[in-house]
């Protein structure tokens, strides 16, 4: 008999894990099955140029379409309402089962909801899909006010995007300093500035006390008693792993699905990669829940071998960009923990430098802002845990040999 293996959420990992499948060698059925009505697309444009306008939907496809076909591929629109273990099925919305022999989880993150008064008033908008890309951009036009509730990459990414299509951006960070969760000060203070330059209001240790409006949002308080004029709100405060299947199917959950080194969960038949999985991490010494595409392909690919019976494992280093304007950040490893930081170039006044972060002087992070070179070279010395000599770092890729 022919086997099944179910891929549950059609975005990054699960796209990633039906090919990584073929490549495998699985020779049986494929079926992908996604609750968005879209060929599975790269989400990172939808803050950048698809919100921007400089690309449309067809553009940012993850593969093209005939390549499913062509790979024996089937792709299923439907969202799964369970999982049923015994009997070795998943239910659909439409209360149809399918029977699964492997089956992977790769269900993804929600974004966070702002809990306020009024934070259900029209002209409030979350952006995970391309579908609410769609909807704002139709709220976006031109002079309009927007407030952006969370000064992370999504939000500073929108801010960015909405300036080009000409609206008046005010960014509201809670904490001290936007990007304070992922960044060092010298990192978020360079943003705070290339915004400010462009025109956007930038505020920071600003609490979000409510929403206001006839039916659509017209003003922003803040718990200081200030107010913001507002056509429309985007919120981009994080978000929630989609652990809802896993959890009701009974298997172990812990900010995220718990998967080990190979992606399986607690159940030898099924597999998790992406934004839902979290992985104890040897490196970091700990579970994380990575949220990047890179982590997703790779956690994807090992999933894939699993279930082919090979024994590869997640080993690759995280790293991540953000494009904001002309000036792309990447960003290599994680700084959890670190004790030092090293620039190389003056985040005050260039519009490119790297911030390095060691720990007791290992090199374990890196924020290249417009520096390649130093992110392909910290890539580099942090996967393999390289020594690094500081006054080197400073030098800076474009002077390195
Ligand atoms: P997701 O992309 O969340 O996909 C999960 C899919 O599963 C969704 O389509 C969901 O609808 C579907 N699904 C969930 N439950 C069900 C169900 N029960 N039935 C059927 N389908 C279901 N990362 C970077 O590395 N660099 C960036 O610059 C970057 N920029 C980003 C910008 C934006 C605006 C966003 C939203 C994210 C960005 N990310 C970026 C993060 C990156 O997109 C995610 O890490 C990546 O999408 C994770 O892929 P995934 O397949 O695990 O999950």
């Amino acid at each position: 008999m022919t086997q099944r293996a179910l891929v549950i959420g059609a975005s990054h990992a699960g796209a990633q894990l039906c090919a990584s499948l073929r490549q495998e060698g699985w020779s049986g059925e494929i079926v992908l099955i996604g609750d968005e009505a879209a060929t599975p697309y790269q989400r990172p444009p939808l803050s950048k140029a698809y919100l921007a306008g400089r690309c449309g939907l067809g553009e940012i496809s993850i593969r093209s379409a005939d390549f499913y076909s062509k790979q024996c591929i089937e792709l299923v629109n439907a969202r799964v309402e369970a999982i049923d273990r015994p009997a070795g099925h998943i239910v659909l919305g439409s209360g149809d089962v399918m029977a699964y022999d492997k089956l992977a989880l790769c269900t993804g993150a929600r974004p966070r909801r702002l809990h306020v008064p009024g934070a259900d008033l029209g002209g409030v908008h979350y952006l995970r899909t391309a579908a609410d890309v769609d909807d704002i951009r139709a709220a976006a036009t031109r002079g309009r006010r927007v407030v952006i509730v969370g000064g992370g990459y999504i939000g500073l990414e929108t801010a960015a995007s909405l300036r080009a299509l000409g609206l008046h951006v005010t960014v509201l960070e809670a904490t001290t300093r936007v990007l304070e969760r992922v960044t060092a000060p010298d990192v978020s203070s360079f943003f705070e500035r290339i915004h400010r330059e462009k025109g956007v209001d930038i505020r920071t240790n600003a609490r979000v006390e409510g929403l206001s409006g006839n039916r659509t949002v017209r003003e922003v308080t803040l718990t200081s008693g200030d107010t913001i004029p507002a056509d429309l709100v985007i919120v981009g405060i994080g978000v929630e792993p989609n652990t809802d299947l896993a959890d009701g199917a009974g298997l172990l959950v812990d900010n995220g699905i718990v998967i080990d080194d190979h992606a399986l969960t607690d159940d030898p038949d099924i597999t998790a990669a992406g934004d839902c999985a979290s992985h104890r991490m040897a490196r970091y010494g700990r579970r994380i829940r990575m949220e990047s595409v890179s982590s997703a392909g790779e956690q994807a690919k090992v999933a894939a071998s699993t279930i082919c019976g090979n024994t590869r494992s997640i080993e690759a280093l995280p790293w991540f960009w953000s494009d904001q304007y002309d000036v792309k950040l990447q960003i290599a490893g994680l700084n959890t923990g670190y004790d030092e930081v090293v620039l190389s170039g003056d985040p005050t006044r260039d519009r490119d430098f790297s911030c390095y972060y060691l720990n007791s002087g290992e090199l374990i992070a890196a924020d290249c802002i417009r520096r390649p070179r130093d992110f392909m070279f910290s890539k580099r010395i942090i996967a393999n845990h390289l020594p690094v000599v500081k006054a080197d770092l400073v030098v800076g890729g474009s002077a390195r040999s």
